[in-house]
């Protein structure tokens, strides 16, 4: 029988956190949650901890954490209570916890993400933003604690599943031609830009095929996703951007590819549900039910593919070139979409003005590559300053 793991799930109340524990569940005998934490859901936090028992809990809004410790000891349930940044960093590297998800949203994750790296845990890296922000540092933690990196982006883990043991940095002499990226399109793929302009939050968040956050719902539907994916493969496998191709692929079955010298094309396909890749890295490298039924082909009947549109969609475009220019404009362009996509959300900009704000902060982004976790961080809160500022102009312009 394989030892028990222990379990820390970073953004325990989110989608993610949510299927992970799902999975858990379902395993008692592989599985203990050891630490869950959230970012200012007292009641969700509450819930999960009575239902999982964790030894940890930690609130990364500190000023609530009180409220939960209340909470907790009311509901007779003994757990320390954790607060803030700090405790989001301690509860990733506690001794205990053998494995880390990774499930917080943004840059916001960045440095317990960082930390569950640095202790060298099993890592299950959903929070793509903290790689796109801070891929030099973290390849680096990584490589230097000999931490176990496995990822959870759907593509992403399809892609690992058709690599050979990992091939990172090394294309060629594994016989790598390429990665074909998938993406839905979104729920605007067949819309035309003209017909972009006023759409609301609300239609934004409505995935054709996946249920997600909101923050990753909005990056779906501009692209941006696909975007920061395209980033967050270059640091995973080692790719160069002409080694990426996205591929459009509306009904989300195939979840990536990986092309060989030979010609030969290996796919992962399965339903779009999350469950699927967090139970393969939970288990890896064996394989446990996730509660995700059979693939049925002769439902499905068809797979199609097409090619991405970069006018319609500009975000993919400002991806690459942040790609290709390195530096600080990947950590830009994330800190920039962050702020444009919480403006939209809130009702403040635009639906296309998102990619606009990200264009023109990324213009003066620093050419010099952040080389500790110091310089990310700063070029992440002068790129969010920019952004604010462009936000506030557009904003100015409609009064
Ligand atoms: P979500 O919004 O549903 O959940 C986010 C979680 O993070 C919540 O538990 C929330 O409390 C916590 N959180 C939010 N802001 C925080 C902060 N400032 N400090 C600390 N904690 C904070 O998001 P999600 O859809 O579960 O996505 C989580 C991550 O996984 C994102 O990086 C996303 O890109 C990635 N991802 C999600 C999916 C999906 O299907 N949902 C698929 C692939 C990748
Ligand atoms: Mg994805």
């Amino acid at each position: 029988m394989t030892q028990i793991q222990n379990v820390a799930i970073l953004g325990a109340t989110g989608s993610i956190g949510s299927s992970t524990l799902d999975v858990i569940a379902r395993h008692p005998s592989r599985f203990r949650v050891a630490a869950l934490t959230a970012h200012r859901q007292v009641d969700e936090l509450a819930m999960l901890c009575q239902r999982y028992r964790p030894d940890y809990a930690c609130l990364a809004d500190a000023e609530r954490a009180p409220l939960l410790r209340e909470r907790l000891v009311a509901a007779g349930v003994d757990c320390r209570v954790l607060a803030g940044e700090a405790g989001l960093v301690e509860v990733a590297s506690l001794p205990g916890v053998d494995c880390v998800m990774a499930a917080i949203v943004g840059a916001a994750g960045l440095r317990a993400t960082l930390a569950a790296a640095r202790a060298g845990k099993k890592l299950l890296l959903a929070n793509k933003e903290a790689l796109v922000v801070a891929g030099p540092v973290f390849m680096e933690t990584v490589r230097a604690s000999g931490a176990m990196l496995l990822p959870i982006d759907s593509e992403h883990n399809a892609i690992f599943q058709c690599l050979p043991p990992f091939a990172a940095g090394d294309f060629a002499a594994k016989g790598i031609r390429r990665i074909l990226l998938t993406g839905s399109g979104g729920p605007f793929r067949a819309r035309t830009r003209a017909d972009l302009h006023r759409v609301t939050p609300e239609e934004a968040c409505a995935h054709p095929n996946w249920v997600m956050g909101r923050k990753i719902s909005v990056d779906s539907a501009t692209m941006m996703n696909k975007g920061l994916e395209i980033i967050e493969a270059h640091w995973l496998f080692g790719a160069n951007p002409e080694q990426i191709q996205v591929v459009v692929h509306p009904q989300s079955v195939v979840h990536s590819m990986v092309e060989y010298a030979d010609g030969s094309v290996i796919a992962q396909l399965g339903h779009p549900d999350m469950r699927t890749p967090i139970a393969q890295a939970l288990a890896y490298p064996e394989r446990i039910e996730a509660g995700v039924p059979s693939l049925d082909p002769f439902r499905i009947g068809a797979l199609s593919f097409e090619r991405p549109d970069f006018e319609r969609f500009p975000a993919l475009g400002l991806a690459y070139a942040a790609l290709r220019s390195g530096g600080a404009a990947p950590a830009a362009l994330n800190a920039a979409n962050e702020v444009a996509v919480a403006a939209f959300l809130e009702g403040r900009l635009p639906f296309l003005h998102i990619t606009t704000v990200i264009e023109e902060t990324l213009a003066s982004a620093s050419a010099k590559s952040p080389a500790t976790l110091e310089d990310v961080l700063a070029a992440d809160t002068n790129a969010r300053g920019q952004a604010k500022q462009i936000v506030a102009r557009f904003n100015s312009n409609a009064a």
